[in-house]
């Protein structure tokens, strides 16, 4: 993988601390932006940064969090990116806790709407920015007994789209990237409700979280200024029960 460039811009990362966060932090970090990610305790932020050179800086905050988010994102960012997500809860549409899917929709669908709204501000005071939204495959395939992960995630992929119709002529690039299926805790928790998702890739095994990290540190560089709008789908046949 060769060398990317992203020297003299800043990074805010959300979600971090561990899994394709962490990953896309340590990337965007090694391309030379000034990077600062968000974790949810000080614990988590602090294992991460262990695992990191000495110029990334973190900050306790969760995302659902507008106020704290909207005062991190205060002095301006030249790419954000709303990584934290949560899969459950998981059932039937009948039995979803409407409380548990409220908790869904706010932590991956309203909390990348709030910092992109946070982030905006500045973006088009200084004429350009990058938002990357990290959907899913769940965007366009149900994957039964997630409805509230496949809704909030298809609801982020047409942000993105939102995003690059009203901004793109003001120079702020957002695009969305489902990456596949990564070898990370979250697929641990697919994982266990029965769903075998090797079975749908063609090489038979997990990618690892540098893999789509590489890939979306890269469409932030400006070599991919052409990517504005899309989602670049890492895809996979819908799942099925193993
Ligand atoms: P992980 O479950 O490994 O990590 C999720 C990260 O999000 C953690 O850092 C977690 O923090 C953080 N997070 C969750 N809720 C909040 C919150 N309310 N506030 C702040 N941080 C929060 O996930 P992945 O790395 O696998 O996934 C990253 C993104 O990629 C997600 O949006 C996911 O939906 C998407 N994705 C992943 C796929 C995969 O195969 N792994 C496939 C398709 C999409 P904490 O440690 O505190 O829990």
């Amino acid at each position: 993988m060769r060398p990317l460039d992203l020297s003299g811009k800043t990074a805010l990362v959300t979600g971090g601390n561990r899994g394709i966060g962490l990953a896309l932090v340590r990337e965007l970090s090694r391309a030379g932006a000034r990077v600062t990610f968000t974790a949810r305790n000080q614990a988590n932020a602090d294992a991460a940064l262990k695992e990191l050179d000495g110029t990334v800086e973190a900050r306790v905050c969760d995302v659902t969090d507008r106020a704290g988010m909207a005062a991190l994102l205060e002095p301006g960012v030249d790419i954000l990116v709303n990584n934290a997500g949560v899969i459950g809860p998981i059932g039937h549409i009948a039995e979803v806790d409407p409380a548990e899917w409220a908790r869904n929709i706010e932590t991956n669908l309203t909390a990348a709407f709030a910092a992109t709204q946070s982030a905006l501000r500045g973006m088009v005071a200084r004429g350009g920015g990058t938002i990357v939204n990290l959907s899913s495959g769940a965007a366009r395939n149900a994957m039964e007994g997630w409805s509230a992960y496949c809704s909030g995630k298809a609801g982020l992929a047409m942000l993105t789209q939102c995003v690059a119709k009203e901004y793109g002529d003001r120079g702020i690039r957002a695009f969305g990237f489902a990456p596949g299926v990564v070898d990370t805790d979250m697929q641990g928790a697919i994982r266990a409700s029965g769903i075998n998702p090797v079975s749908q890739i063609p090489r038979g095994n997990l990618a690892p979280p540098e893999e789509p990290a590489w890939a979306i540190a890269w469409l932030c560089t400006a070599e991919a200024d052409v990517f504005a709008g899309q989602e670049v789908d890492v895809r996979h046949e819908p799942f099925r029960r193993a």
